[in-house]
Formats: C-alpha cells, sequence, structure tokens
C-alpha cells in the first residue's frame, strides 16, 4: 500500500512548479536553482478521466509505467498516457 500524497511545490525564484510524491516533512529543492522548495498545496486525485468510476481506493490500481493511480476501467492511464493491460494478467 502507499500512503503518499502528491503535493505541489514551487521554486520561489522561478515559479515552476512541480508535482512529486511529498513527505511534508522533508524539505526539497530545486534541481536547478538548489533553492528550497515551497509547498503550494496538496494535489486531489482528479486527473482528467474518460472513467466513470470513482477515485475510490477499490475503484483503482496503480499504473505499471508510472505507479500513479487510475482507474480500473481504464485502458490508458490519465498519469502518463500509457496503456495499461489487463488487470491481474
Ligand atoms: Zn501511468
Amino acid at each position: 500500500m502507499s500512503g503518499s500524497q502528491r503535493y505541489r511545490l514551487r521554486a520561489p525564484s522561478t515559479g515552476r512548479e512541480l508535482i512529486i510524491e511529498a513527505d511534508p516533512d522533508r524539505d526539497y529543492v530545486d534541481r536547478e536553482t538548489g533553492e528550497p522548495l515551497e509547498v503550494v498545496g496538496k494535489v486531489l486525485p482528479l486527473a482528467p478521466s474518460t472513467s466513470k468510476l470513482p477515485w475510490a481506493v477499490e475503484n483503482l490500481r496503480f499504473c505499471p509505467w508510472c505507479d500513479q493511480l487510475a482507474q480500473k476501467d481504464l485502458n490508458d492511464c490519465p498519469s502518463c498516457g500509457r496503456r495499461m493491460g489487463p488487470i491481474g494478467a
């Protein structure tokens, strides 16, 4: 199981934002500038999706490519767009 929460982080000087699975108790730095990143907010699992299933744990699977959650009835991962293949194969 994964207890990770995705956060939006921003580099103050460049305004560049990235979304990572972050531990809020850890410090993250921008790879280019080396400055500490500000936590802008949590990312809710509301990726655009053709699935009609709600984002409930029992309806989700992990994409084998990017390890992000996707609804089980989707063929293509809403995070990376790659085909996830059949479940339980
Ligand atoms: Zn994916």
